[in-house]
């Protein structure tokens, strides 16, 4: 299996992040996932699959491996029900669908993610996210079994699912689709695309939002009344564009985005008694 050891986070996280991992494992089939998740369990070693990257932040002390399924890219499309491997990347699904006049994935054509990255965050936009569109998911769990869920068995909620809970890792999903003509799926997706252009910062490095929108707030109106649009630790930096991504400006670590979002806590805490939690997920 292909492996690689000190491996750079630019690499691999969509905020580009400096610093190195110990190893990064590259399973090409779920007999090898198996063996290695059973061979990492018994040396009691830390290790989290990694997909697109682009909503982790990744520190200096984390010491875990990572395991990238890029190996896992099956598509097959049979009328509305599409079967694809968790290692293939959204964007593209969405796209490959429309040129098959599959309508459901629109939403979903601006975020950087993989199919298990997006399963296992119920990733969604506008309105819509992946709990509409699955029908299924198998997974693979800690002890090497693997087992069909349907949707209900998922628990999807708002950027929630059962593969956080439970340690299962996405091998394959099937999405039930809706006909509709490609120019109307099109127009969809092009609209989406530009709305995110207009409003977020993606000519930087990020990981999309960076916390939750509290019951009832916005999460970038709060910071920007708190006053930290631009504010910076190192080369992470609270976006002028939108308050709730924080953007690489050259050569932020993980430990600057990790301070950077401490200060923003801090702050808005004081001034409005609200706490923010982070929607990107830390690894330390
Ligand atoms: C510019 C930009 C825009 C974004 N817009 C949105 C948006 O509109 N909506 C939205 O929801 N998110 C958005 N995001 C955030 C991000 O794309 C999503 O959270 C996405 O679901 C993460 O997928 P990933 O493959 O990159 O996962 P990673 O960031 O690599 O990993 C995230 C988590 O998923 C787990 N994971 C990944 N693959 C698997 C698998 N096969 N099995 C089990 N667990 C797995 C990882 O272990 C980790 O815990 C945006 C990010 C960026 C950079």
């Amino acid at each position: 299996m292909k492996k690689i050891n000190n491996a750079f986070l630019k690499n691999y996280t969509t905020y580009k992040l400096e610093g190195k991992l110990a190893c990064i494992y590259f399973p090409e089939n779920v007999k090898e996932l198996a063996d290695l998740i059973l061979k990492l369990n018994e040396e009691n070693k830390k290790y989290k699959i990694l997909g697109n990257g682009s909503n982790l932040i990744i520190s200096s002390s984390y010491n875990g491996v990572l395991i990238k399924l890029e190996k896992f890219d099956k598509l097959d499309i049979d009328g509305n029900l599409v079967t694809v491997g968790s290692g293939y990347m959204l964007p593209k699904l969405a796209l490959m669908c429309a040129n098959e006049n599959l309508s459901g994935l629109e939403f979903a054509s601006g975020i950087p993610a993989t199919i298990g990255g997006a399963i296992y965050q119920n990733a969604g936009a506008y309105g819509e996210a992946m709990d509409k569109i699955i029908k299924s998911v198998t997974v693979l769990d800690d002890h090497g079994n693997i087992k069909v869920l349907n949707k209900e068995k998922l628990q999807l909620g708002y950027r929630d699912s059962i593969l956080k809970h439970e340690n299962l890792i996405c091998l394959e999903v099937v999405l039930e689709l809706k006909q509709d003509s490609y120019e109307n799926i099109k127009c969809r997706m092009h609209n989406n695309l530009l709305n995110r252009k207009e409003k977020q910062p993606l000519e930087y490095p990020s990981a999309g939002s960076v916390f939750r929108n509290p019951p009832g707030y916005s999460a970038g109106k709060l910071i920007e009344d708190a006053g930290l649009k631009g504010f910076k630790v190192g080369d992470a930096m609270v976006s002028l564009k939108h308050a709730n991504f924080i953007v690489n400006m050259g050569r932020a670590s993980g430990d600057d985005v990790l301070k950077l979002i401490k200060i923003i806590q801090k702050k808005v805490k004081e001034k409005t008694g609200i706490l923010f939690e982070t929607e990107q997920e830390v690894l330390e």
